[in-house]
């Protein structure tokens, strides 16, 4: 069996699971949000009735993250909702925006969207949250409300987004029927060159199949070059798979995995236990390929679908109107350090955006000094306009006083993960995926820009 086939048999409790089989998995985590969890609890309510309780909550994880920075009364309102079913089902594992468990949630523009505005429990995009704060396990089954769950196959679990009707009835039962998925196998060999990112794996990986060419399948990546990515670059290529369409991404188990996974779970008192999956012999794939990571350059998904596969070399002819980078895929701190390795002392020539993913990263760049200054400050210097208000921001648009949103046809190169027509804002505005060492770049030229010109 695959990595994946022997995650969901045994959730199941069976032996073996062939690919194309219908299996009842247990699930180990349920994660929702705030833009996905009103409804998940609607229909919980409704199926299972107003005073029924959730199957386990100790496995329920609720963050509120992606319309948090808004005027808009509605999104605000939704973290509400979320705070009053945690209190009623006593729910402890919940993000809160603010302190006060009695209070509720209003942004206050009046404030601006640089200084943050969030208390202490907050913890900022849901995917890069779950391993920070203990959640992420080996062997495991984490289902959430949203299509980048995925990420989590970095710490070699099965993790898959599903829709409200699912959720709520996980919610209610701690189970869900699955059709275990075909695995598609990329086997990475080699170690990246300077200039060259996890992003620019994924992208390469993508462009190779198609914006579908996993539609319902697993994505199993392996071999010398996977032990040789950190677990931040196995996040990014992970949290993507659903970018072709993948019913899961997912990495083998190593000491990396293992020292990661303990270290959050101690830090935070979650369950530490977990069994890890090994890779079996008998593996069947339907698709086998070797990606050689030595040979990748910066590579760039063009308007308007992660599909478009282009080197940035080829692309100097397209001038931008804007930079970004954040998200769960993008904006980790790993992600932040190459950004300012590229800008350190220059200056960016096209407005450029900076959201980090979670409060954490907010701190880490606050705090790394390069010399006299933080990396906070040296993008700061550099033209960045910072937020401290870690959360989804413009990655999917978002109501209109969203930081950084695209409220015009502009083009943008942007360190997220999506860029169907509208996912930033304006319908008609075009994004172009990117590593963060190539946003930098492309943010000091004004044009799509091979880092690797400004790497010494
Ligand atoms: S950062 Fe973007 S991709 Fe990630 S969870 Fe938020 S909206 Fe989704």
């Amino acid at each position: 069996m695959t990595l994946t086939e022997k995650i969901l048999a045994r959730a199941s409790g069976k032996a073996r699971v062939e690919a194309g089989e219908n299996v009842w998995v247990n699930a180990d985590v349920l994660m929702t949000h705030d833009v996905c969890g009103p409804g998940t609890i609607g229909v919980f309510k409704r199926e299972f009735g107003k005073n029924a309780k959730v199957w386990d909550r100790n496995k329920i994880v609720i963050i509120p993250d992606h319309y948090i920075f808004t005027a808009d009364s509605k999104s605000n309102r939704n973290v509400d909702i979320l705070r009053d079913f945690v209190k009623e089902q006593n729910i402890p594992y919940f993000y809160d925006v603010i302190d006060d468990p009695n209070g509720h949630w209003v942004f206050d523009p009046t404030k601006g969207a640089l200084k943050k505005q969030y208390g202490s429990h907050f913890a900022g995009v849901c995917h890069t949250a779950l391993p920070q704060k203990g959640h992420t396990r080996p062997g495991e089954i984490l289902f959430g409300t949203d299509s980048h769950t995925c990420m989590a196959g970095a710490f070699n679990q099965f993790a898959t987004g599903i829709g409200n009707t699912d959720a709520g009835f996980v919610m209610g039962t701690g189970k869900l029927l699955i059709k275990v998925p075909e695995t598609m196998h990329f086997r990475l060999e080699g170690a990246l060159q300077p200039g060259v990112m996890a992003k620019d794996v994924i992208l390469h990986c993508i462009g190779q199949i198609g914006f579908d060419g996993a539609t319902y399948r697993a994505m199993q990546f392996d071999g010398p070059g996977a032990s040789n990515l950190s677990i931040d670059d196995r996040m990014t290529i992970a949290n993507m798979a659903i970018e072709a369409g993948g019913k899961n991404g997912i990495f083998e188990f190593d000491a990396q995995t293992k020292a990661f996974v303990d270290y959050r779970c101690k830090l935070n008192g979650t369950k530490s236990t977990y069994q890890p999956v090994e890779r079996d012999r008998d593996e069947k794939f339907v698709f086998d390929t070797t990606v050689d990571l030595s040979k990748l350059e910066p590579t760039v998904a063009c308007h308007p679908d992660p599909g478009q596969r282009k080197l940035a070399k080829e692309l100097g002819n397209i001038v931008l109107d804007r930079a970004y980078i954040g998200s769960c895929t993008g904006g980790k701190t790993s992600d932040f350090l190459e950004f300012a390795r590229v800008l350190n002392g220059k200056r960016v020539k096209i407005d450029t955006f900076g959201v980090p993913a979670t409060p954490e990263i907010v701190h880490d760049l606050q705090t790394s000094r390069w010399g006299a200054k933080t990396v906070w400050d040296i993008l700061v210097d550099a033209g960045v306009q910072m937020t401290e208000n870690a959360g989804c921001a413009a990655c999917l648009g978002g109501p209109v006083d969203t930081f950084g949103r695209m409220n015009a046809p502009l083009k943008c190169i942007s360190a997220t993960n999506r860029n169907f027509p509208g996912r930033m804002g304006h319908k008609e505005s075009q994004v172009f995926l990117a590593s963060p060492a190539t946003v930098a770049a492309s943010a000091l030229t004004g044009k799509i820009t091979d880092p690797r010109e400004y790497l010494s």
